[in-house]
């Protein structure tokens, strides 16, 4: 098991225990990173010959299980090998959520929507999960690894099984969220079915450019 840095410790902290928070906003963050891992492979295929992909092909997927309580958000992008996973879910680096934490100092009691207003990332999605599984295999890698945490304690990485990625693909992402238990003032139930999804792409994503597919299991 390894530790989050402290500031990340201190985000993930906020994220979870904040009243201030518009929890929707997870699917967005998730979505977003999606499209940004298909705009890098897209970008590095512009500039590497021996990159070939089908651009029109590379897509998110959506889907969820009821009953296991799960979403999963699924890319087709350059995905991340087992340092960049420790790297990029292990820290917080980047400025959205340094702005976030800047912001939230001076707005603390503030009746409002803080969290929402920033691009606050990845750790967003302990808002509505008590454990996220990412399992990941970056672009020309022969093997998948899967990070995983409970957002407080710390976060394992090991080599994913053969076939754990829903994805086609031979790389890409795949971020599972275990949702946390339903309750009346956090309704994550509604986050279980088809039209609850579509509802926040709907609201969040409309402008993602690449295509979104939601994925309809019968029960
Ligand atoms: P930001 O998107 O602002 O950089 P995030 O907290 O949303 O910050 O994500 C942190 C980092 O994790 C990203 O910069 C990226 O390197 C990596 N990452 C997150 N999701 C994915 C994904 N689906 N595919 C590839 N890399 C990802
Ligand atoms: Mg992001």
């Amino acid at each position: 098991m390894k530790q989050f840095k402290t500031e990340s410790k201190k985000l993930l902290d906020l994220m979870i225990n904040s009243i201030y928070t518009n929890k929707e906003i997870f699917l967005r963050e998730l979505i977003s990173n999606a499209s940004d891992a298909i705009d890098k492979l897209s970008f590095e295929s512009l500039t590497n010959p021996d990159i070939k992909v089908d651009q029109a092909a590379l897509a998110i997927r959506l889907s969820f299980d009821k009953d296991a309580r799960t979403i999963t958000v699924s890319d087709d992008g350059i995905g991340m090998t087992e340092e960049e996973l420790d790297k990029n879910l292990g820290t917080i680096a980047h400025s959205g959520s340094e702005q976030f934490k800047e912001e939230n100092a001076e707005h603390q009691g503030d009746d409002m929507d803080i969290i929402g207003q920033f691009g606050v990332g990845f750790y967003s999605a302990f808002m509505v999960a008590d454990k996220v599984r990412v399992v990941s295999r970056a672009f020309g890698a022969d093997q998948a690894f899967a990070w995983e945490s409970d957002g407080v304690k710390g976060y394992t990485i090991e080599p994913a099984a053969e076939g754990e990625r829903s994805g086609a693909d031979d790389h890409g992402t795949d971020v599972i969220l275990y949702l946390r238990k339903s309750t009346d003032a956090d309704d994550t139930d509604r986050f279980l079915s088809e039209w609850g999804l579509r509802d926040l792409v709907r609201k969040y994503s409309n402008y993602v450019r690449h295509p979104i597919t939601m994925m309809v299991t019968k029960s």
